[in-house]
């Protein structure tokens, strides 16, 4: 069985070294914002090319802080509305809900699955105060085009690049698109801890600091507390593993360029639409999502030959019970990609020989 992202095999290249980080965590005896953390966010804060970043619990945390850090700012009240991307991950969306705040659903770009800028500006209204882009499935959104609508609006831009570490618009880095970006370490991310683990960076240093306190129970002085605060620290052990995977990012990423650049060349299957990745956008490739007409019918023939495949993701966030208030909208786009899409296994891990095997097992596909 070909697996989807064999996590094991991924991390245990680096077992020795996540034992000597162990080891050094444990000897320091600081196990919550240590030099770890401290460390982790410089080294991160440099590859986004950001002022600032700070490490939190997890991705969700780091967009709801993000929001919840404007409202300390007196520059988002409760009914203020958020733009978002109708076909993303529900995270996204939940992060402007925890806030009091209105998700504004806009449909994607049909061959590129990130927000579509021609759609964004019938949906601005006096309430209208950020743009939440999302970097889905590792492109990046187009930043040029969000930032001009964000100019003329005064707009908030926040990037989530939960699944887009090590991407790149022109010559600008995913994380430093907009005026802050959540970033996710989840362990299938691209950049993945051995467990839960979050950032945000921004180059606004006002932002910074607000976010600084809201992660540590909105305190900069222990015992004194300005805002109503999270418990949201990126855990000092998680920070020492991540150093680790940090400095393979580009290694890891550069082969799964390698193994999109075989699939979108050597696949060829009237059946399938391939991704399309814009020139001027470098992709992390996160996941490698193809359309078909005929998903069930093709997944359940990889399972047989032994491939396995995601949907990400099967059921779109208006059409969720937990989104009720949406659930009478209807955003065809959104719909027919969650039809449609399929992912196919693209891990760093994956050998030459599994490569092969996948392109030849799809190009035989017939329905
Ligand atoms: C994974 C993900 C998140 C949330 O990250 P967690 O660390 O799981 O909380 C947010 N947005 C997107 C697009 C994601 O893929």
């Amino acid at each position: 069985m070909i697996k989807f992202l064999d996590l094991q095999k991924i991390n245990i290249l680096y077992q020795a070294e996540f034992e000597l980080a162990l080891k050094r965590v444990l000897q320091s005896g600081w196990f919550i914002l240590g030099n770890e953390v401290t460390l982790f966010e410089k080294e991160y804060a440099e590859y986004c090319e950001t002022k600032h970043c700070i490490g939190v619990a997890n991705g969700l945390d780091a967009l709801i802080i993000i929001i919840r850090a404007y409202k300390e700012m007196g520059l988002f009240a409760d009914g203020d509305e958020i733009i978002v991307p109708a076909n993303t991950y529900i995270a996204s969306i939940l992060a402007i809900s925890e806030n009091n705040l209105t998700p504004v659903l806009v449909e994607p770009d049909n061959s590129t699955f990130n927000i579509d800028p021609t759609q964004i500006e019938k949906h601005i209204t006096p309430k209208t105060k950020a743009i939440l882009g999302v970097n889905l499935y590792g492109q990046t959104a187009d930043w040029t085009a969000l930032n001009t609508i964000a100019k003329k609006h005064n707009l908030k831009l926040i990037e989530d690049a939960a699944q887009s570490h090590g991407a790149s618009h022109h010559t600008k880095k995913s994380g430093s698109l907009g005026d802050a970006a959540g970033h996710s370490f989840y362990p299938g991310k691209n950049l993945g801890a051995i467990g839960d683990g979050g950032a945000i960076t921004t180059n606004d240093s006002e932002l910074a600091e607000v976010i600084l306190a809201l992660r540590n129970y909105g305190s900069f002085k222990k015992y004194e507390n300005i805002y109503k605060g999270m418990n949201s620290r990126l855990d000092e052990l998680q920070a020492a593993f991540l150093r680790i995977k940090l400095k393979n990012l580009d290694k890891e990423n550069h082969r799964r360029m390698e193994i999109s650049n075989r699939f979108l060349k050597e696949i060829n299957n009237d059946e399938l639409t391939l991704p399309f990745i814009e020139p001027h956008n470098i992709s992390a490739w996160h996941l490698f999502v193809v359309r078909t007409k005929n998903r069930a019918i093709f997944q359940q023939y990889l399972t047989d030959k032994g491939i396995q495949t995601l949907i990400h993701y099967p059921i779109p966030p208006h059409q969720q019970l937990a989104y009720k208030e949406l659930n009478n909208l209807s955003f065809p786009i959104t719909e027919q990609i969650h039809h449609e899409v399929l992912s196919l296994p693209i891990s760093p891990v994956l050998t030459e020989q599994e490569v092969d095997y996948i392109i030849s097992t799809i190009n035989e596909f017939k329905v």
